[in-house]
C-alpha cells in the first residue's frame, strides 16, 4: 500500500519531491523544534494519481485522509464540526518548486453557522469569529467553486461605504455577520446550491481544488517559464489554524533574513496587526515594517529573530518566512529559500561564502542562470539619472531601469508588447491574473502594496523592474489615466521607473549597458570559470558583437554567419550581381568585388578575438533571401548587369523554392557554385595570414565550417575545394598557418553517418536549430502557429527550439559523438544552436561530453554559469 499522507512529524526537509517544498519545510521546522501549527501533507504522488484516475481522489487516498483527520484531531485536541472545541484548518498547496501566487490557500476551513456561533461565544470575540467565517466563504468560493473574487470585494466595498469606513478592520461583528450571509447568498446565486456545511465535505472540496489548480492556465504559464515539469504535481498541506485576526495583540507577517532586492544582511519584511493570511501581501492595508513589530510585540519579536537565525543557519541560505502572532504567541507557517533579484543573488552567495556558510562551488550552484539576464540589461545612464527630477516615489520593489509607454491593463500590456511597443504597466495593485501582462511590460508601477505585495514578489521573480505602493498617484483605472505631481498621464505617455530607488520620472531616461566584470557578479563568474569543464563561445557576425561577447567572457566564436556580412552597405549590390550571374566568369567577377570586403570583415573579427578561436561558417541560406524586391532595385541590378528588367525577374523567380528551408542552401550552394567556397576560403586564409603577421604571438588557426552536410561525399567535395584553395594561398604567401575544416551536424543523416563524416572533419558543431526542425519535421518559422495548441494539450511542455529535446534530438547528438570520436580522436565538438545558451540544454551538452557551447553574446554569462553548475553536479 502506498503511503499518501504524512504528519508534519513524519516528514523532513529532504522530502520535497514527495511533500512539496512547503510540506517538507513545515516538517523540517517541526523537527527542529520551531512552533508550527500541526497538520498533515497529502503527497504529490496523490496529485499525480488524481490525474491518472481521471481527476478523482481514489478510495485508498480518501481513506488515508480520513485516518489523518482523526490523527490531527487527537494531536490538537480539537474536532471537525465539534460544538465544544472545533478544529479549523488551512488548506495550502505546495509543489516541489515554489510557485508563488499560483495556487490559492483556503483559511478557516471547518466553519459553519453553528461552529461560528460556538467560537464567537467561547472566545467572547464575535468579530473575530465572523471575520473568519466571511473570509472562509470568500476564499472557498473563489478557489473551490471559482466564483470570482471581485463579487465579494464589491460586497465588502458596499458594506464599508454603507458604514462610512475605509478599512476592513473597522467593520464590526454585526457587519461581518451580515457580510457572511450576503456571501452565502452570492454563492447560492452563482452555484445553485447551498454553501457546504459539513467540514469533511469542505475539506475534500478544497483538496480537489488544490489538485485541480496544478493544471490552471496561470500555473501552466509559470511552469513553462520556469522549467517546472507538469509531471511533478502538487502536494496539499492541511494545517490547524493560528489566528492573527483575534485583536490587536495578534497579527501576521512575512519576512526575509536578507533584503531580497539588494541582498543586504538583516531582517526585512512587513507585519500587519489584527489580520490574517494574505492581508499583508494583498495591499488592503499598509503594513508596518518588521522592525516596528519590536515595540508592539517585544516577546514574539525576540523569539522571531531567534527563529530567523536558526533557520538561516539550518538552510544555509536566505529564508523567506511567513508567520502569525496569536495573542502574543509566535507561530511559524512557512519558510523557504527566498526568491531574490539577480543582484541580491550574487551578493548573498558571496556573503555566505565570506561568512563561512557555503563553499564557492555551492555559491555558484545556488544561482539561477536564467536570472543573470537582468544584470546584463541596460541601466539608466548615471549622469542622465542625476540630472532628471523624479515626479514621484514609491518603493523600489524590484531593481532595474524601465522606460516605456503607460498601459493600464494586463491585456493591453500583452497587446502593445506584441506590437513591438515597450510598456509600463500601471495598476492600483496586481493580482495573479496579471502575470502575462506583467511579463510583457518593461516595468510595473502600482499605487498600493508593500515590498512583499504580489507585484513586488512576482516582479522580483521575473527579474523585472517594479515600483510599488506609490500612494501619491491619483488613479482612475476606468478612464485609463492617473494624476501625479499635478500632471495627468494617459495611456501611451512615456515614463521611466527606477526599481532600485523607487523613483518615477516623466519621459524617457537614456540607458547604458551594465558592467558584468566587477563586484559580486565578477566574483561569481570567476569561480564559475574555474569550475566549468566546457568552453563557452559566442555566435557573432560582427566585430562589435564579438567584442561584447568577449567582455561577457566568451572564449571564442563558435559560429560566424558569413551571410550576415553581405547585407551591409555597398555589399548587397555586388552579392546580387553574383546571384544573377549566368556564367562562372560573371559570378567570379562579382565575387572578386566581394572578396576584399569579406576579408576585411574576417580581419576585424580576428582582431576582436585576440587569438581566441573563430569558427567561420560558409554561406548557408537560400539565395532568394538576397534578391531585390522593389522595382527600383531590380532596375538598378539590370543596368549593372546589362540585362533587361524581365531577365532579372526571370532569374529571381527561378530562385523561388516551395520549401526553402530544405532547398538550395548550405553546402549545396558550394556544390553548384564552387567559386563561392573558393572566394570565402581565400578571404578567411588571407585575413588570418594578415592578422597573424601583425600579432605573431596570437594563436590564429582558422576553423572553416561547412553547413548542412548530409552525406560525407558532399563534405568531401567542398572540403577538396577549400583545401586546394587554402593550401595555394598559404604557399604563395609563404605562410605556415594551420587551419581546420569541419562541419555542422544539423541534418539527421549527418548524425546517423557521423563515423563516415568524422573521418573527413576536424570538428563537429551541432546546429541544433536546423537539427531540431529536421528531426521533428516542422519548420521553426511555422511552428509558432501550432505550438500553443501542443502546450495546451500537454503534447509539448517546452518549445523544442528553446529547450533541447534531449530524448530525440539529444539522442542524435549522442549518437554522432559516439560514432565520430572513435574514428577521429582529435575531433572537437561544440553546439551553436540557440540551445547553447539555455541552462538545461547546456547541462545536457556537458553530460554528453561536448567541448564547448556557443550562444549569442548576452547569453554567454548564462552559459558560463550553467556550464559550471553542470560540471559541479557531474563531480558529485
Ligand atoms: P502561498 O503559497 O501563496 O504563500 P500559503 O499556503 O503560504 O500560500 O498561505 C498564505 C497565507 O495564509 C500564509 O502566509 C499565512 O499567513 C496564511 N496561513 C496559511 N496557513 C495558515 C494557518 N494554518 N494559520 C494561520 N495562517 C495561515
Ligand atoms: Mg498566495
Ligand atoms: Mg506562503
Amino acid at each position: 500500500m502506498t503511503k499518501y499522507v504524512y504528519l508534519f512529524t513524519e516528514g523532513n526537509g529532504n522530502m520535497r519531491e514527495l511533500l512539496g517544498g512547503k510540506g517538507a519545510n513545515l516538517a523540517e521546522m517541526t523537527n527542529i523544534g520551531l512552533p508550527v501549527p500541526q497538520g498533515f501533507t497529502i503527497s504529490t504522488e496523490a496529485c499525480t494519481k488524481y490525474y491518472e484516475d481521471g481527476r478523482q481522489i481514489n478510495d485508498e487516498i480518501m481513506a488515508q485522509v480520513m485516518e489523518y483527520i482523526v490523527k490531527l484531531e487527537e494531536i490538537t485536541g480539537k474536532k471537525f464540526g465539534d460544538l465544544e472545541n472545533p478544529l479549523l484548518v488551512s488548506v495550502r498547496s505546495g509543489a516541489r518548486a515554489s510557485m508563488p501566487g499560483m495556487m490559492d490557500t483556503i483559511l478557516n476551513l471547518g466553519l459553519n453557522e453553528q461552529v461560528v456561533d460556538v467560537i464567537a461565544t467561547k472566545s467572547n470575540n464575535p468579530r473575530w469569529a465572523w471575520d473568519c467565517y466571511r473570509r472562509f466563504i470568500q476564499m472557498y468560493s473563489d478557489v473551490v467553486m471559482e466564483v470570482g473574487k471581485k463579487y465579494f470585494e464589491e460586497l465588502i466595498d458596499k458594506m464599508k461605504a454603507a458604514r462610512g469606513v475605509t478599512q476592513d478592520v473597522e467593520l464590526t461583528a454585526d457587519d461581518l455577520k451580515e457580510l457572511a450571509s450576503q456571501f452565502k447568498a452570492e454563492y447560492k446565486a452563482k452555484i445553485g446550491t447551498d454553501f457546504p456545511t459539513d467540514p469533511k465535505e469542505q475539506l475534500i472540496g478544497a483538496i480537489k481544488a488544490v489538485f485541480r489548480s496544478w493544471d490552471n492556465p496561470r500555473a501552466n504559464v509559470y511552469r513553462r517559464d520556469n522549467d517546472i515539469p507538469y509531471s511533478w504535481g502538487t502536494a496539499v498541506n492541511v494545517q490547524s489554524m493560528a489566528f492573527g485576526n483575534m485583536g490587536d495583540d495578534c497579527g501576521t507577517g512575512v519576512a526575509f533574513t536578507r533584503d531580497p532586492a539588494t541582498g543586504e544582511k538583516g531582517l526585512f519584511g512587513e507585519f500587519l496587526t489584527n489580520a490574517q493570511g494574505e492581508d499583508v501581501v494583498a495591499g488592503v492595508r499598509t503594513p508596518m515594517k518588521i522592525a516596528e513589530m519590536e515595540q508592539k510585540f517585544p516577546e514574539a519579536f525576540a523569539q522571531f529573530t531567534q527563529v530567523c537565525e536558526t533557520l538561516e543557519k539550518h538552510y544555509r541560505d536566505m529564508q523567506d518566512m511567513e508567520f502569525t502572532v496569536e495573542h502574543g504567541k509566535l507561530y511559524m507557517l512557512q519558510t523557504r529559500n527566498g526568491k531574490r533579484t539577480a543582484q541580491a543573488a550574487m551578493k548573498i552567495a558571496c556573503d555566505l561564502v565570506d561568512e563561512g556558510m557555503r563553499t564557492p562551488e555551492e555559491a555558484v550552484a545556488m544561482i539561477d542562470p536564467r536570472n543573470l539576464d537582468t544584470l546584463l540589461h541596460p541601466q539608466f545612464d548615471p549622469a542622465a539619472l542625476k540630472a532628471a527630477e523624479a515626479i514621484g516615489k514609491g518603493l523600489g520593489a524590484s531593481p532595474g531601469a524601465a522606460c516605456g509607454k503607460i498601459v493600464f491593463t494586463a491585456e493591453d500590456a500583452v497587446e502593445w508588447h506584441n506590437r513591438g511597443e515597450k510598456v509600463i504597466l500601471v495598476r492600483l495593485e496586481t493580482s495573479p491574473e496579471d502575470i502575462s501582462g506583467m511579463k510583457s511590460a518593461e516595468g510595473i508601477l502600482t499605487v498600493r502594496g508593500g515590498m512583499t505585495s504580489h507585484a513586488a514578489v512576482v516582479a522580483r521573480g521575473m527579474g523585472e523592474c517594479c515600483v510599488s505602493g506609490c500612494g501619491e498617484i491619483a488613479m482612475d483605472e476606468e478612464h485609463k489615466r492617473f494624476t501625479l505631481a499635478g500632471k495627468e498621464f494617459h495611456e501611451g505617455d512615456i515614463i521611466s521607473l527606477d526599481g532600485s530607488t523607487g523613483n518615477i520620472y516623466d519621459g524617457a531616461i537614456p540607458q547604458v549597458d551594465a558592467d558584468p566584470n566587477n563586484g559580486y557578479f565578477g566574483r561569481i563568474m570567476a569561480w564559475a570559470d574555474e569550475f566549468k569543464r566546457m568552453g563557452v563561445r559566442t555566435n557573432a557576425d560582427t566585430p562589435a558583437d564579438a567584442k561584447k561577447a568577449r567582455e561577457l567572457g566568451a572564449q571564442g566564436i563558435g559560429l560566424c554567419r558569413t551571410e550576415h556580412m553581405f547585407f551591409g552597405e555597398g555589399r548587397i549590390d555586388a552579392f546580387r550581381e553574383m546571384i544573377c550571374s549566368e556564367t562562372v566568369e560573371e559570378r567570379e567577377e562579382a565575387l572578386d568585388i566581394i572578396l576584399p570586403m569579406q576579408q576585411s570583415d574576417f580581419e576585424a573579427l580576428y582582431e576582436a578575438l585576440e587569438g581566441y578561436p573563430v569558427t567561420i561558417r560558409f554561406l548557408d541560406p537560400p539565395l532568394h533571401e538576397f534578391v531585390p524586391t522593389t522595382e527600383i532595385e531590380i532596375e538598378k541590378l539590370a543596368n549593372k548587369k546589362h540585362k533587361t528588367v524581365a531577365d532579372i525577374k526571370n532569374i529571381i523567380s527561378s530562385l523561388h523554392e516551395f520549401n526553402p528551408m530544405m532547398g538550395h542552401r548550405g553546402c549545396r550552394l558550394s556544390v553548384t557554385y564552387p567559386e563561392i567556397a573558393k572566394m570565402q576560403t581565400k578571404a578567411v586564409i588571407r585575413a588570418a595570414i594578415n592578422v597573424k603577421a601583425k600579432h605573431p604571438d596570437w594563436n590564429i588557426e582558422p576553423e572553416i565550417m561547412i553547413p548542412l552536410v548530409g552525406d560525407v561525399k558532399e563534405l568531401k567535395f567542398v572540403k577538396d575545394i577549400v583545401v586546394a584553395t587554402a593550401d595555394e594561398e598559404i604557399k604563395s604567401a609563404g605562410s605556415d598557418i594551420k587551419y581546420e575544416v569541419g562541419t555542422m551536424i544539423e541534418i539527421p543523416r549527418a548524425a546517423l553517418t557521423a563515423d563516415e563524416i568524422a573521418a573527413n572533419a576536424d570538428f563537429f558543431c551541432f546546429g541544433t536549430n536546423d537539427l531540431t526542425q529536421m528531426t521533428f519535421g516542422f519548420s521553426r518559422d511555422d511552428a509558432g502557429k501550432f505550438l500553443d495548441a501542443y502546450y495546451d494539450k500537454k503534447i509539448f511542455e517546452a518549445d523544442p527550439f528553446a529547450k533541447l529535446d534531449q530524448t530525440g534530438v539529444g539522442k542524435l547528438m549522442k549518437m554522432a559523438i559516439d560514432l565520430g570520436k572513435p574514428v577521429n580522436p582529435n575531433l572537437h565538438i561544440g553546439i551553436c544552436g540557440e540551445h547553447g545558451g539555455d541552462p538545461s540544454s547546456v547541462e545536457f551538452c556537458d553530460a554528453i561530453g561536448l567541448d564547448y557551447v556557443s550562444c549569442s553574446p548576452f547569453r554567454v554569462p548564462i552559459a558560463r554559469l550553467a556550464a559550471a553548475q553542470a560540471a559541479i553536479a557531474h563531480k558529485k
